[in-house]
């Protein structure tokens, strides 16, 4: 089926024609300049630019695919998790459509989406396998048995690897998204430098929880360090060494997690997602163990990893052939769990 699919979970306003696993256009309006001055996504904002640039990315994607409303067989917005204003905005254009044109809509799980990128890249993927999603706001192992059907293994227990990222950048005085800038600082910088935890949650009977992570202690232990390195000398801080052994940090937590479970689960598949995905670091890291486990890990190209519209239309497209459309009575919600992702098909 070739789905309209529209995503405004945050500060991109997306919009993508997918023709089952085929991208036929993809238009994502980035707000990141507007909201840098902020230092994040400020929500009431977010939502007021995707308002003004909801239609023109409409049109734009219609064009792009050069098909107009006959060519379309259903239409798609992300409905959660996210900021709930935001999403309201693409939801209701959605319905909207729906309505006026008489098509089927489907409401996505924003993390489904994220999932469903791996299925762009690669066309012939099939579950089960073990998706890796690092955003901006998830850190979580995910089971993928079929569509619809997930289990969550493991979780961050405080900030997502990509916040983990924005903050520590933050605290090193640098721009907004940190994960890009530290990426890069950090292939200057020497990943030993300074030894930094690894997020381990730590089990009442002894050791850790195998899945689960935590990166608010890494960010603390940074902020320590930078506190202590600027007591100790009048230098300028050693940014680039900070940088890349907070990574580094990152990188094996990520990795040894992912590892073990794909190990412990018999999956020999581990499909990473979500902005952080991009890092070079946790590539590296990932790549080399996976080797030596005879694992395959797949990442996305970055255009499919962070906020599109496209991995959106994948779900839905998968979705509405296998006959799950959503009531117009749908509405947004900030939280939900992807255990509970067919409440959305309920009529
Ligand atoms: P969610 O899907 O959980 O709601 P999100 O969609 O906003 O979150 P993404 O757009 O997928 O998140 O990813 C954004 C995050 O990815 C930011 O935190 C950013 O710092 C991080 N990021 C981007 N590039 C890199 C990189 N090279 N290294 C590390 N982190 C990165
Ligand atoms: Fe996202
Ligand atoms: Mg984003």
């Amino acid at each position: 089926d070739t789905v309209l699919a529209i995503e405004t979970s945050c500060d991109e306003t997306a919009v993508a024609v997918v023709k089952n696993r085929q991208v036929l256009s993809s238009i994502v309006a980035s707000q990141i300049s507007i909201h840098q001055q902020y230092g994040g996504v400020v929500p009431e904002v977010a939502s007021r630019k995707h308002l003004e640039t909801i239609n023109l990315a409409i049109a734009q994607a219609l064009d792009e695919a050069n098909l107009d409303w006959s060519g379309i067989d259903g239409i798609a917005a992300t409905c959660a998790p996210g900021l709930v204003g935001a999403l309201l905005v693409g939801l209701t254009a959605a319905k909207t459509l729906a309505i006026v044109h008489q098509k089927p809509f489907i409401g996505v799980h924003h993390l489904e989406g994220h999932i469903y990128a791996s299925y762009l890249s690669d066309p012939e993927l099939k579950p089960p396998f073990l998706c890796l999603l690092v955003s901006g706001g998830h850190t979580s192992l995910i089971y993928v048995k079929d569509c619809g059907e997930y289990q969550t293994l493991g979780e961050t227990r405080d900030d997502a690897a990509g916040e983990a990222f924005d903050k520590v950048a933050r605290l090193l005085n640098l721009s907004y998204p940190g994960g890009p800038i530290i990426d890069k600082l950090a292939q200057q910088g020497n990943p030993l430098a300074f030894p930094l935890p690894e997020g381990n949650i730590s089990l009442p009977g002894g050791g850790y929880h195998p899945y689960d992570s935590s990166f608010s202690g890494l960010k603390t232990a940074v902020l320590r360090l930078v506190q202590k390195l600027q007591q100790d000398s009048s230098q300028p801080l050693p940014v680039n060494d900070i940088a890349a052994s907070f990574q580094a940090s990152v990188a094996r937590s990520l990795t040894k997690r992912a590892i073990a479970c794909a190990l412990d689960y018999g999956l020999n598949t581990i499909a990473i997602g979500g902005g952080v995905a991009a890092n070079s670091e946790l590539r590296k890291q990932l790549q080399q163990a996976a080797i030596k486990h005879n694992l395959q890990v797949l990442f996305p190209p970055l255009k499919f990893c962070t906020d599109n519209a496209a991995m959106i239309g994948c779900a839905a497209a998968e979705h509405l052939n296998r006959g799950h459309t959503s009531p117009l009575t749908l509405g947004t919600q900030s939280r939900l769990a992807l255990a509970n992702i067919m409440e959305i098909y309920k009529h």
